[in-house]
């Protein structure tokens, strides 16, 4: 037993250690990719600035034009407006990439759709109409870190962090500190959902609910499990992609143990986020009778080809993972410039319609606030 134990928690240190080590710095991630600085296209090259502005070392200042000095320096109340943003957003929301997802990009290659999803750009700071800071009115139906918005299932801000931050995500400015739960809160949280015999079905969310440990899953997973009318239990997590690690043993024997069905959502949104140890992780879980789906969001310059969602579609499956959602972006202030339009969504899946069969065409969905679904995208629209 002492043995199982002590392996069990060096194999726990072993992603924890993964999360610590995770880039943080621009220049230090670009540094392993060994990305020439002049390959950097100029639309990007203002977000530097803001790196100076924090006091980074010469090395780094050194890689500034001397026109985006003049940029920092300017009087435009707009651009010194963008760039105080720009900072703010980056202490609340700043570059975090484990080394597993660096590793799982192209050396050299600044246009690498997984270093785009991470790679903080300027235009995040621009403030475009429509997009704004809480689309899903999340704070509205949010309280004491559960969001009640459909009837059957119930979703738990396990974790406020998450061990990558996607530029994209509509969570970027949602204040998980004061939506986290305790073991106090958690007890309060389970009365809510024993009280209410509508819902069938948690989801663990968060952030990311896999930042949690193992014993505190376990614990979860058991109070859960007392709930007479809860039937499945649902962990939407995107942490086994950037670090897959974090699927221990440990993990896999206490949800092949749960008396309730575990289903596992995945996020990826490119098939190369798909490595080889990702692969050997979804073994584990499928062999502990995980049922295993995968949500994306459509991404402009990412995943907005018919051909890479194809291919996304047939790898998942090889990793037997069935596509599940595919998301228009919600409309997050500083997301703007990943956004594909409806129209163009229409036509991409109409093309994976053409090519797939019907079980590896995900759902085009949006969320829209105020309603008790998700909302589908009707296909057969026109313009
Ligand atoms: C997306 C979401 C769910 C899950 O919706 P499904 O359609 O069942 O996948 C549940 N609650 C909230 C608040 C959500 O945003
Ligand atoms: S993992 Fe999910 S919740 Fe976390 S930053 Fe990425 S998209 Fe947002």
């Amino acid at each position: 037993m002492q043995i199982i134990h002590k392996k069990s928690t060096s194999v726990e240190t072993d992603w924890k250690k993964e999360l610590t080590n995770s880039f943080t710095n621009l220049f230090d991630l670009i540094d392993f990719l060994e990305i020439e600085k002049n390959t950097i296209p100029m639309e990007y090259n203002s977000f530097p600035i803001a790196y100076a502005s924090e006091g980074a070392d010469r090395q780094q200042t050194s890689l500034i034009e001397p026109n985006q000095v003049i940029l920092f320096q300017t009087n435009n109340t707009e651009e010194t407006l963008a760039l105080d943003k720009h900072n703010k957003a980056r202490t609340l929301f700043p570059m975090r990439v484990p080394l597993p997802f660096a590793q799982l990009m192209e050396k050299g290659n600044w246009h690498d759709p997984l270093l785009q999803q991470v790679v903080p750009h300027f235009s995040e700071f621009i403030q475009k109409d429509g997009f704004i800071r809480d689309p899903l009115q999340e704070l509205k139906n949010s309280n004491n870190g559960i969001i009640h918005k459909y009837k059957s299932r119930v979703l738990l801000v396990v974790k406020g962090g998450c061990a990558v931050n996607c530029r994209y995500c509509f969570r970027r400015h949602f204040p998980y500190q004061e939506h986290q739960l305790n073991k106090r809160k958690y007890l309060e949280v389970i009365e809510y959902i024993q009280h209410d015999k509508n819902i069938n079905e948690v989801i663990l969310s968060g952030g990311d609910p896999l930042m949690a440990n193992d014993e505190q899953l376990n614990w979860l997973l058991e109070q859960l499990s007392y709930v007479k009318h809860l039937r499945r239990v649902r962990i939407h997590t995107r942490l086994p992609v950037v670090i897959p690690s974090r699927i221990t043993s440990a993990l896999t024997s206490m949800l092949e143990k749960s008396t309730l069905k575990v289903i596992m959502v995945l996020h990826i949104n490119h098939p190369k986020e798909i490595g080889e140890e990702l692969k050997l992780k979804l073994q584990w879980l499928k062999n502990a009778k995980v049922t295993l789906l995968n949500q994306s969001v459509l991404l402009a310059g990412i995943n907005n080809c018919v051909d890479t969602l194809e291919t996304l579609s047939e790898t998942l499956f090889e990793a037997d993972v069935l596509p599940y959602y595919l998301h228009l972006l919600d409309q997050v202030d500083g997301a703007s410039h990943f956004d594909v339009s409806k129209q163009e969504a229409i036509e991409l899946m109409k093309g994976l319609l053409s090519r797939l069969p019907g079980f590896l065409v995900p759902k085009l969905v949006q969320e829209l606030p105020d309603k008790n679904s998700k909302t589908p995208v009707d296909l057969s629209v026109e313009n």
